[in-house]
């Protein structure tokens, strides 16, 4: 029953009319490329390149995808679907302090899950080293860098403000030739960590801070995930990312806008390189997109391995955390999130996105997708006085009440079902239209009951619901729709249901802006977040395949656990709860 959800047509924005007019101009059309750059300098004139645009996303494998990263993907990865080009998946791996292997396989599986792929467009930011370092031995040459020997802390005070120049180094005017031998000095491994930084050569005075001669190359005796011991000086994220970008020949580089004060650097840095021959033109161009804001979770790396060391959650794929795994084992789809890519759009203004949003575009797919199926999550006994003992027979159910061609199902009824706890009250309270003795409700796909009254525990606890049944009323029959009624409740055979573990998920903070107002995060989390029940399934859902998702009437959207899971033994993870309750419809 697998059905794609229908995507939107792609809506105009600021990139997309980018985009059209550099084609329109032809400003890419002459760009060569022999494909993957080998690992050091060589001339990449190759064939011209098949790949009208060039995008890439870019992650660092620092930590887990979350949903920021989703609409930088489905960006990235959809321009390049739609204008017939090509992107990259690249780990910028170049600090080899924090990253870690793990994380890149959860990257590549999370961007997989999301629908996109990348061909043979895999690459790792450390790939490019050795011609990083060529390149700043360059730039040496050219008179574009030098190396500083000030104090970490000399240079912060040297640096200015944002009102005030800052003050050039006493090493910034070192010859060409002594800044060369001390940069392959750095690199051989002659100096501690900190004792010399490669500084590209701009404007001290500049008003914009990150050309204040900024730092390029720094030593770092550390072991790297990917280039082991090799190297013990590494590039700047700053100065990495435009030569990732044109070595690989991306041709629009998309950023959020906390790198807008980066581009006139990035720009400054290619146009050099360009000019010592080492890049070809044309160059390629950032451009910045307000990143998305959630409400009711937290996208910040930091917080979210704060949230999974410290076990406020059970780890990374915990259904409750805002991380693509987590969003898998919850039952979002991945529909889901490119309709929600869609719908919020690209632009340049920061802006809050409401959670109901996502949630509503997971809502809208799993409404297409997932099959009807029926579970009473807070089960109470109904005993029908009058029917015969022991005698069972079948109702049908449809699949899906919008499509007919997905077929009937049977579901068991008997003598003894069971209904929800909330469907029955002693005393009614106002415009109740349920089970309370004497009303007359529809057992929904089966007969029409009225109640007769309660049996209680010696606690005066409502233990089971006595009712008598209308023979002639079983839905689908001829003349059962001359009773009319208000209420119309879901039930199971209790013979024939059985029990199983479900664990009610629901937004990890209770506030849609965690930690504002400089209160701590941690302080509000939603202690109701995560609620585990044993409920009553019917006989259909007993052997869900892992991932498998359902529609359990009036109670949401769930999902067989992709780890817990097993057909015969199902538990599942309530991904949404339905828009409008059962009762308003
Ligand atoms: P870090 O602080 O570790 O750099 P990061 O969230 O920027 O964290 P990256 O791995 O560098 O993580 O991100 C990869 C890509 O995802 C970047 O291009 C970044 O701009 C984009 N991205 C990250 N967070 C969001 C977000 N909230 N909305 C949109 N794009 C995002
Ligand atoms: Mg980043």
């Amino acid at each position: 029953m697998a059905v794609e959800h229908k995507l939107e047509a792609p809506v105009a924005n600021f990139i997309r009319n980018i985009i059209d007019a550099d084609l329109a101009a032809g400003k890419n059309a002459a760009r060569r490329w022999s494909g993957k750059p080998g690992p050091g300098p060589q001339q990449l004139a190759g064939a011209l390149d098949p790949a009208r645009i060039r995008t890439r996303f870019p992650p660092e494998p620092n930590g887990y995808l979350h949903f920021g990263h989703a609409k930088s993907i489905c960006l990235n990865f959809g321009l390049a679907r739609d204008y017939g080009g090509a992107c990259h998946l690249r780990f910028d791996d170049t600090n080899p302090e924090k990253e870690e292997q793990e994380y890149v396989h959860a990257i590549i599986d999370a961007v997989h899950w999301l629908g996109f792929d990348w061909a043979d467009n895999l690459y790792y930011a450390s790939d490019y080293f050795a011609w990083m370092y060529a390149f700043a031995e360059d730039l040496i040459r050219a008179g574009h860098a030098y190396v500083d020997s000030q104090s970490a802390e000399q240079m912060r005070a040297n640096r200015g403000t944002l009102t005030e120049g800052g003050t050039d180094s006493p090493f910034r005017n070192r010859s060409a030739d002594e800044n060369l031998d001390l940069f392959r000095r750095m690199k051989s491994g002659e100096f501690p960590d900190g004792a010399h930084i490669l500084r590209a050569k701009i404007d001290m005075a500049s008003p914009n801070i990150n050309l204040r001669d900024p730092a390029i190359y720094r030593i770092r005796h550390a072991e790297h995930h990917n280039t082991g011991n090799t190297w013990c000086v590494y590039p700047m994220y700053t100065y990495a990312h435009p030569i990732e970008d044109a070595l690989e020949n991306i041709t629009h580089s998309i950023c959020t806008l906390e790198f807008e004060d980066q581009r006139p650097f990035y720009d400054w840095l290619l146009e050099r390189l360009a000019e010592a021959g080492d890049l070809q033109r044309p160059l390629p161009q950032q451009y910045e997109f307000a990143r998305l804001n959630l409400s009711y979770v937290v996208l910040s790396k930091r917080k979210l391995i704060q949230l999974v060391e410290e076990k406020h959650v059970d780890g990374w794929d915990d259904p409750r955390l805002p991380t693509l795994v987590g969003a898998r084992r919850r039952g979002f789809t991945p529909e889901g999130f490119r309709h929600f890519a869609e719908r919020i759009g690209v632009s340049k203004a920061d802006s809050w996105i409401d959670m109901s949003v996502l949630e509503d575009c997971q809502r809208e797919n799993l409404n297409e997708t997932a099959p009807r199926r029926i579970a009473v999550l807070d089960p109470l006994k109904l005993i029908i006085d009058n029917y015969p003992a022991g005698a069972e027979e079948i109702c049908e159910a449809p699949n899906h009440p919008q499509k007919p061609d997905w077929g009937k199902r049977p579901i068991p009824f008997s003598g003894e079902l069971w209904i929800e706890r909330e469907d029955f009250m002693e005393v009614p309270a106002k415009g109740y239209f349920r089970l309370f003795p004497g009303n007359t409700v529809r057992l929904r796909y089966g007969f029409v009951i009225k109640c007769l009254g309660c049996d209680k525990d010696a606690a005066g606890n409502v233990i089971a619901v006595h009712c008598e049944y209308m023979a002639d009323s079983k839905s689908g029959t001829p003349g059962s729709d001359n009773y009319k009624v208000k209420g119309n409740i879901h039930w199971l055979s209790a013979k024939h249901a059985y029990e199983a573990e479900i664990r009610l998920y629901d937004r990890l903070f209770a506030v849609p802006n965690p930690g504002a107002g400089g209160r701590d995060f941690l302080d509000d989390i939603n202690p109701h977040a995560k609620r585990v029940i044993r409920a009553q399934l019917e006989p259909a859902v007993r052997d869900a395949a892992a991932e498998e998702r359902f529609q359990f009437e009036r109670h949401g959207y769930f999902v067989a656990d992709r780890i817990d899971s097993q057909p015969g033994r199902p538990v599942f993870n309530r991904t949404v709860t339905l828009r409008d309750s059962w009762a308003s419809k």
